[in-house]
């Protein structure tokens, strides 16, 4: 598919062409990964963050924000619950909190990896190669980092550089954990103040272009205590907007573009459209579902944008919910670690891999 191509799609509005693009993700979907919908246990560890990015409820300039930080017992407790369940995976994510330092998150992996069948899946933004090569050491499977953005320009302006540091450059981190064998995922916002079609289409085409295993998709949701919360949508008029049918788009076209990558329904897109967006996700081109583990006192803090969905739900609960939808859609539960398809034919096949 040709870049002229992804981005007439993105404007497509004939529900006959998008039928076809729904029922083509779907086909797509069914013959690279199957009817597995994988699950993934969620536990936000910290809501502390060190940086300032203008779409974030985390970034460090929001004092109103009740930061928490989980102990290494609050931690392994949440853990129990997710290998209960069944879970092959769970996601460790957090803001950069620096108090998560080498040391003490390869001290957890460890942990984690001798007392249980998990995979472990960080998602705890920008760190060094130092790091990223411990916790791999350690026996970490996979890494999450979204580089939110393709456009450098756009990205420039969102995404500051950490206090101290040079620019921020989530691309060659995403190579070198690649590099190092990590599941690597990766991903955007739909709908950021400024994003056009054009370069919208272009994050598709780098997803391809990367070989990324795992790719999330999501709606931009405006905080009101950031510097992107009030703006008013971009006057260009090839401003992407922020909504679910966006999101179903890139989700369709990610799937055909790389049809053998993990591609989760995102919280955000089931926040904007809580009715339908998990299971319309599901059917056009998802095929993960992370739901949320963590401790119900901690949630409101962990304010990343604001009604995040299921945030009343427990892990147990939501679980419970997503494997009625999963019957309902006519799919399955996956019941091993759900290792993207791409990884195990891949030359950076984990060691640890059943
Ligand atoms: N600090 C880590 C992980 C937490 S943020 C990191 O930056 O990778 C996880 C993702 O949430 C981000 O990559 C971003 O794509 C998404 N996100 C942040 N703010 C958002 C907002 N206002 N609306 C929608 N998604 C948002």
């Amino acid at each position: 598919m040709h870049h002229r191509d992804i981005l007439s799609t993105l404007r497509e509005t004939s529900p006959e062409a998008l039928a076809d693009l729904w029922k083509r993700a779907d086909a797509v979907r069914r013959e690279a990964v199957g009817p597995d919908v994988h699950l993934r246990g969620l536990l936000e560890i910290s809501s502390h963050c060190a940086r300032s990015c203008l779409y974030c409820g985390l970034r460090a300039e929001n004092k109103g924000l009740t930061r928490y930080r989980m102990t290494r017992e609050e931690i392994l407790a949440c853990l129990k619950e997710i290998a209960g369940a069944g879970y092959g995976t769970v996601v460790l994510q957090s803001g950069e909190d620096p108090a998560l330092n080498i040391d003490w998150m390869a001290g957890l992996i460890q942990d984690i990896k001798s007392s249980s069948r998990l995979a472990v899946t960080l998602s705890l933004g920008e760190q060094s190669d130092a790091a990223l090569e411990a916790w791999r050491e350690a026996g970490a499977d996979r890494y999450l980092l979204r580089f939110e953005t393709s456009h450098a320009g756009l990205y420039g302006r969102i995404h500051p550089p950490r206090k101290g540091s040079g620019a921020s450059d989530r691309l060659r981190i995403l190579r070198k954990l690649m590099a190092l064998g990590y599941e690597t995922g990766s991903g955007v916002m739909v709908g950021i103040p400024g994003q056009t079609h054009e370069m919208l289409a272009a994050d598709i085409a780098l997803f391809r272009d990367l070989g990324l295993h795992m790719v999330g998709v999501g709606p931009f949701i405006p905080h009101p205590d950031t510097p992107l919360g009030g703006a008013p949508a971009s006057d260009t008029a090839d401003q992407v907007p922020p909504t679910d049918l966006m999101v179903f788009k890139a989700m369709a076209l990610t799937r055909i573009l790389c049809p053998g990558t993990n591609i989760p329904v995102t919280t955000a897109l089931s926040t904007i459209n809580q009715e339908k967006g998990r299971e319309l996700g599901l059917r056009r081109g998802g095929n993960v579902i992370m739901p949320n583990f963590t401790p119900l006192k901690f949630r409101a803090s962990y304010a990343i944008y604001p009604e995040k969905a299921c945030i009343r739900d427990s892990g147990i609960e939501s679980d419970r919910k997503v494997r009625e939808l999963i019957k309902r859609v006519g799919r399955q539960a996956g019941t091993g670690r759900g290792d993207a398809p791409a990884m195990k034919d891949g030359p950076n096949r984990n060691s640890n891999q059943r």
